[in-house]
């Protein structure tokens, strides 16, 4: 046998040697290529004929350009002829193998000496087109995300996406389609080259089964491929479409967010049959997840944009978007001749009531519904906002007078359709402001401040309505600052009295005593009601000695209905905000009371929810009332702003419904609801409750079925005076009903 040094001897003999060579070329896992001269290949190992896709027959003999497609081919000549002239080098190129797929292919190649002349090249070729798309792909998605970064539009990004993807993915056609909100359909959002027919044919699919691999990816949420249209079993209702347009493979991935919700589907068609290589879905699953990161982005960024202009409950814009469309409308206004623009402010009647009776989940609900009607009653080119609350405002441009009067309407009658709140039937009226461009204002403040004086004045002549801001409702301030004059003269001329209205017991039917309401009647003006000048009184302070001499003009005619045998009556008096906060109020009641002769128990004095704002305060004042002895009420209860919970920490005798309620009662269940759980709580946190404005016997009955403790009303008795009061003492008239 010989020896190991001996066999190494005779493999380096030069025939051996060639053996070595030739083995070294023909099994290298390597393409292997020898080219001539004219660029014929003279040699192809096996390696080459894999990559390539050509026998060794048919590629030896055959010129190397015949593999090379026509974008890379001046690159390859001239590194050839580079090498020819004696270089050696490595080259990146691309061909088209046999059956028309693009490779990468990285070239070595070396000149080939015969005595002492180059009559060739040699080399390999290795397959790296799976690596280069990888590469490229990352390299790619960084210039993607600078694009985010740099706020390039969400279309733009989305096509960069789909460049990227045909650039690496050998020129194959893809398309983005976002899902919509209720993940639904799915809508084209980038398609550069997919055929204009197609596309819009599928535009707005729905997502599903067995539509297509998109619609099927988006329902499954993940990757369905087709490799073969014609006989994929989930194309019945596009495959001719498709095929018609030349599309013969389709692989589709669902685009998630990170909650696993549908944002869109991403797609690569192929004009053959076409199964995904391991790359294949790498790449599919890259582009699906930079392409979710693209669209997350902007829906966060609209969403901060959503939440700084909209109102999140009702989706309608808020007061800030608002108020800039107004602005903007003033500027178009201001351009054309004869051009008016309305606003209108709307504020829902008793709504706070709604939300403490029934729950916020269904003020919310009742909002929502709200919002709809409101939106619905104006054209697509108007804006209807929630301004706060319960107010909501809307921007009529290019109107008149007359047509926002017509809107105003619409919203009433659309309005007061019953609402199903919860299963409750609930009743709700608007109050409606509107103010115009140009007379009342230029602008938004002043337009969204005018409106609302405007809605305020149909709050004070009985809500359910509209009004137009008009120069009377400034001009009041005029009559305001008349008002203020002749009051300070109106008490010591004896201008202002008394008239007293009955309240019923209902348990037993008989009178319990009455309210004291004031009265002013002007030598020139005439009788001014309460609501007038009370503001004004409250305002400048006249209110304190004005509603000293209510209390003592009161209780002195109690004095006179209990020597007449009313003994168990009571007189309640309103209070004004004002006098409610005055230091010495309690001392004051106390001293008028002993003066008149009257037990405090017998006195009620009716405060209002809107003396209760500052908690703290009103309770210190109630415990200390309360500790005097008198009674205390709240009246128009439901129509200011506390809740019931908050009220159980008041030492509160009576509430009083406001008579809007009572009213609204005959209308519908909903509002037989709220007025009973405002009895049921009442009484749960030991008040009782008296009933505002009856005028029905069918509000009375009611009111009786849910064990309501008082009443009054025209029902029973318009206010009084004291001499007609007496009258009816006298009478023996105490049986009310
Ligand atoms: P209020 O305290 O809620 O008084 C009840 C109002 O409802 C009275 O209006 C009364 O006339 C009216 N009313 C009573 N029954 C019915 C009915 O069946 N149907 C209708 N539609 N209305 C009814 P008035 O006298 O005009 O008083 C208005 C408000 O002025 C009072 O509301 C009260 O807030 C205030 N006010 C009256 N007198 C005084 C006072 O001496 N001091 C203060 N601070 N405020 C007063
Ligand atoms: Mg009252
Ligand atoms: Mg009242």
């Amino acid at each position: 046998m010989p020896k190991t040094g001996e066999k190494m001897e005779s493999l380096t003999q030069s025939e051996s040697l060639f053996d070595i060579y030739k083995s070294l070329f023909d099994f290298n896992p390597d393409a292997c290529y020898a080219i001539d001269l004219d660029g014929r290949f003279r040699l192809f190992n096996e390696a080459a004929s894999r990559i390539t896709g050509l026998s060794q027959e048919e590629a030896v003999g055959s010129p190397f350009s015949s593999l090379i497609p026509k974008d890379q081919l001046p690159g390859t000549v001239s590194f050839f002829q580079r090498v020819l002239q004696g270089e050696r080098g490595q080259f990146d190129t691309a061909i088209r193998g046999k059956d028309g797929s693009r490779l990468t292919l990285s070239l070595t190649a070396v000149p080939v000496y015969a005595d002492g002349e180059v009559c060739g090249v040699v080399g390999t070729a290795r397959d790296v087109t799976e690596k280069n798309r990888i590469t490229l792909l990352l390299n790619e998605q960084n210039r993607v995300l600078e694009m985010i970064a740099n706020s390039h539009p969400l279309q733009e990004v989305l096509e960069q996406i789909l460049q990227i993807v045909e650039q690496v993915s050998d020129q194959n056609i893809c398309s983005i389609m976002l899902a919509d909100e209720d993940h639904e359909s799915l809508w084209m959002a980038g398609s550069r080259n997919l055929p204009e027919a197609y596309s819009s044919l599928i535009d707005g699919i729905a997502i599903g089964r067995n539509i297509g691999s998109c619609s099927t990816a988006a329902h499954d949420k993940r990757v369905v491929v087709a490799s073969d249209i014609a006989k994929d079993s989930q194309w019945p209702v596009y495959r001719e479409q498709a095929l018609e347009c030349g599309l013969r493979a389709c692989w589709s991935a669902p685009i998630l967010d990170s909650g696993g919700d549908v944002l869109g589907v991403f797609a690569i068609y192929h004009s053959r049959p076409h199964v995904p290589t391991e790359t294949d879905m790498h790449v599919i699953e890259k582009t699906a997840h930079l392409a979710s990161l693209a669209i997350r982005h902007y829906r966060a960024e609209e969403h901060i944009k959503f939440m700084a202009f909209y109102d999140p409950l009702t989706g309608l814009p808020n007061k800030r978007l608002f108020s800039q469309r107004v602005a903007e409308a003033v500027g178009r206004c201001r351009t054309k001749e004869n051009d008016t623009l309305a606003v209108l402010y709307i504020d829902l009647d008793r709504f706070k009531l709604i939300n403490d009776t029934l729950g916020h989940s269904a003020g919310d609900s009742l909002l929502q519904q709200v919002a709809k009607r409101v939106a619905g009653c104006i054209r697509k080119t108007d804006i209807a906002s929630r301004h706060s609350g319960d107010e909501f405002t809307v921007l009529l441009e290019h109107t008149s007078k007359e047509a926002a009067g017509l809107v105003a309407k619409r919203i009433l009658t659309e309005l007061a359709n019953p609402f199903d709140v919860e299963d409750n039937e609930i009743f709700i009226t608007p109050s409606i402001g509107i103010s115009m461009y140009p007379p009342d204002g230029e602008t938004p403040e002043d337009l969204l401040r005018k409106a609302d004086m405007a809605m305020y004045q149909v709050k004070k002549e009985g809500k359910n309505s509209f009004h137009f801001y008009d120069e009377t409702l400034s001009s009041r301030t005029f009559d305001r600052l008349q008002i203020e004059n002749e009051l300070r003269k109106a008490i010591g001329a004896d201008q202002f009295s008394l008239v007293f209205q009955p309240i019923v017991d209902l348990t037993t039917g008989k009178l319990a005593g009455a309210e004291a309401l004031l009265r002013w009647e002007h030598p020139e003006m005439g009788n001014i009601p309460p609501d007038r000048f009370i503001p004004v009184a409250e305002e400048t302070g006249l209110i304190i000695p004005i509603g000293e001499w209510v209390l003592q003009t009161a209780c002195r005619e109690l004095r006179e209905w209990q020597k007449a045998g009313a003994e168990t009556f009571t007189i309640a008096v309103n209070l004004s905000l004002r006098q409610f906060y005055q230091p010495d109020l309690t001392e004051m009641i106390g001293r008028i009371l002993e003066e008149a002769g009257i037990s405090p128990e017998k006195l009620t004095i009716e405060i209002t929810e809107s003396m209760t704002m500052n908690v703290k305060k009103a309770t210190s004042i109630l415990y200390r009332l309360k500790h005097s002895g008198v009674k205390i009420s709240v009246d128009d209860f439901g129509t200011g702003y506390s809740s019931l919970s908050y009220l159980k920490e008041f030492p509160i005798d009576y509430l009083k419904i406001d008579r809007s309620f009572i009213r609204d009662i005959a209308l519908s269940n909903g509002n037989k609801n709220i007025a009973a759980t405002i009895i049921t709580m009442a009484h749960n946190l030991g008040m009782k409750v008296i009933a505002e404005g009856v005028e029905t016997s069918e509000q009375l009955s009611f009111l009786k079925q849910q064990n309501s403790d008082e009443a009054q009303g025209y029902l029973f008795s318009k206010p009084l005076t004291g001499l007609e009061f007496n009258m009816l003492l006298g009478n023996g008239q105490q049986e009310a009903n």
